[in-house]
C-alpha cells in the first residue's frame, strides 16, 4: 500500500455554532462530518475493512457521538451512529457502538481540548507501534499539527479498559498517541482535524521508516520545534 495523497491533507472544517443554530442542528452536522471522515480515511487506506472508529463532542454538551462497532465506512448512515455520555452510557441510536468506546470517553475525560477522536490502523504508523518506536519530530506538518514527538502507549488489548488508561498516560495533554500492535489515535478540535493529525502521523512514520532505511533520520531539535510552533499558531495560513 502507498503512503497517505497529499491531496488528502484537507482544510480543516469548523463546527458552526453560531446565529440561530439549534442544537439537533449541530448534532446532525456533527454525524455528517463523522461519515465524511469515515469514508475518506477507508479511501485513504489509513483503515481496511471496519476497523478503526471516529468520535466527536457535541458543543456544550457532556455528550459525544461515536460509529457503531464492526460496519464498513461506505455503508454507514447517520442514524447507524451512537449518541453517549462521556461515560459511555448510551444516549440515543440502536446500534452497538465502538468495541473502543472507553477509549473515546477516557480521552475526552482526560483531554479537555479534544473536540473529536480518530483512530485509524494505518501501516506506517503500525509498523512503528509494532516496533515499539517514538515518532520523532521530523517533519514541518508534524511540528505544526501535532506539537512534536509522538509516543507509543504500552501493549494493552483492544477495547479494553486497560487500553483507554495506557492511552491517556502516554497522550498525556499531546494530540496523538500510536498504540502498541495496534494503530493510532488523533485528536483535534473538530473531526476533519483529527482525521488530519491522523494523516500527519502516517506521513511522519513513513518518512521516518524510509529515512532511518537510507541512513539516519535527523530530528529537528526544541528550540526549532518551538520556532515552527509559534509561527503555524501566529501567521500560517490565511491569518493577518
Ligand atoms: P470497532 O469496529 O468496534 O470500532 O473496532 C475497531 C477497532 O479498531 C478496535 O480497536
Ligand atoms: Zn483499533
Amino acid at each position: 500500500m502507498s503512503g497517505v495523497a497529499s491531496s488528502e491533507v484537507i482544510v480543516q472544517e469548523e463546527i458552526s455554532t453560531k446565529g440561530d443554530f439549534g442544537v439537533s442542528n449541530v448534532t446532525e452536522e456533527v454525524k455528517e462530518q463523522l461519515l465524511n471522515v469515515g469514508v475518506r480515511m477507508a479511501a485513504a487506506g489509513l483503515v481496511m475493512g471496519t476497523w478503526g472508529n471516529l468520535s466527536a463532542r457535541l458543543p456544550g454538551e457532556n455528550l459525544f457521538v461515536i460509529t457503531p462497532s464492526g460496519i464498513s465506512y461506505d455503508v454507514l448512515v447517520k442514524t447507524d451512529l451512537v449518541v453517549v455520555d462521556i461515560t459511555g452510557r448510551v444516549i440515543e441510536g440502536d446500534r452497538k457502538p465502538s468495541t473502543e468506546l472507553t477509549l473515546h470517553a477516557a480521552i475526552y475525560s482526560a483531554c479537555a481540548q479534544a473536540g473529536a477522536i480518530v483512530h485509524s490502523h494505518s501501516i506506517y504508523a503500525s509498523a512503528l507501534a509494532v516496533a515499539g518506536k517514538t515518532l520523532p519530530p521530523i517533519l514541518e506538518e508534524q511540528v505544526q499539527l501535532v506539537d512534536g514527538a509522538v509516543p507509543v502507549a504500552r501493549y494493552a488489548q483492544a477495547g479494553t479498559v486497560d487500553l483507554a488508561a495506557a492511552a491517556v498516560s502516554a497522550l498525556g495533554q499531546g494530540k496523538a498517541v500510536l498504540l502498541a500492535n495496534h494503530g493510532v489515535v488523533g485528536l483535534g478540535s473538530t473531526v476533519g482535524e483529527a482525521y488530519q493529525v491522523c494523516l500527519v502521523v502516517e506521513k511522519a512514520a513513513q518518512v521516518y521508516i524510509l529515512a532511518e532505511l537510507i541512513g539516519q533520520a535527523a530530528v529537528i531539535q526544541p528550540g526549532d520545534v518551538a520556532a515552527i510552533r509559534k509561527s503555524y499558531q501566529t501567521s500560517y495560513g490565511q491569518r493577518v
